[in-house]
């Protein structure tokens, strides 16, 4: 995936109206985009810090109102700046930014389409991928899982950023906010994008878990009934602290 760069252009940072902060400097950026694309830039150059992907594997998309700022593709993560804002409407026309938007627009587009995110992020997570290759669904080691809406399915393969691999994810997902893709990696939903994240670390763990406690010869780990992880689900939703 080659790098697309912009061109410089002059007028940056020259609009500075009352909706702008000084960072936003990409045309047409307002306050809560700027604020945003800093939040997505932050968790997608942790996803590599946390080793849920090699250089620029993965991607992350906020919701701002109707825009969704996205990841560009083939970008180092570490170079981007408050100018490479990009941004796309709901129907993948690009509204904010010239660099070139994440070739998995499609799953992106898809997942707002259908459910209430405000956020996604996409992995390729080794212990997720590597269940992926395994087992048609992740067996319920866990009762984490409840906290994806129950066992984590993973969506038949597709070649990567098509259509297809966003319908197979959109089945896999019915009910739950992570799913695996086959041969690929992991994709999760919030309402946030801490929420999103929080969802791809559990995911990758319980993935670690499985394929550890697996592993040992001659035993196999004990499971959890579907009945064990939506109760854990029902319990999870008052986990923490009130208010
Ligand atoms: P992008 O760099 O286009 O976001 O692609 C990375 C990826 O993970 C494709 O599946
Ligand atoms: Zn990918």
């Amino acid at each position: 995936m080659a790098e697309q760069r912009r061109d410089p252009r002059g007028e940056r940072g020259a609009r500075g109206g009352a909706q702008d902060v000084p960072e936003a400097r990409g045309k047409g950026v307002g306050a809560e985009e700027a604020r945003a694309w800093e939040e997505l830039v932050d968790a997608a150059r942790r996803t590599v810090s946390d080793g849920l992907v090699v250089g620029t594997s993965g991607n992350v998309s906020v919701r701002v109102g109707d825009t969704v700022l996205v990841t560009p593709s083939g970008v180092p993560y570490d170079r981007l700046t408050p100018d490479d804002v990009t941004g796309v409407g709901l129907d993948g026309r690009q509204v904010l930014g010239t660099l070139v938007p994440t070739s998995e627009l499609p799953m992106h587009l898809a997942v707002y389409g259908s459910t209430d995110a405000r956020a996604v992020v996409h992995t390729h997570a080794v212990h997720a991928t590597a269940v992926s290759t395994l087992v048609p669904e992740l067996p319920a080691i866990h009762y984490m899982a409840g906290a994806l809406g129950g066992s984590v399915r993973v969506a038949p393969y597709a070649t990567y950023g098509t259509e297809e691999l966003a319908e197979n994810m959109l089945r896999a997902l019915a009910d739950r906010s992570a799913c695996l893709l086959q041969n690929h990696g992991t994709i999760a939903y919030g309402t946030s994008l801490a929420q999103a994240y929080d969802r791809t670390a559990q995911l990758e763990w319980m993935c670690r878990l499985w394929l550890t406690a697996s592993s040992v010869p001659g035993l196999a780990p004990s499971l959890l009934s579907e009945d064990q992880v939506n109760e854990a689900g029902e319990r999870l939703r008052g986990y923490g602290q009130r208010g």
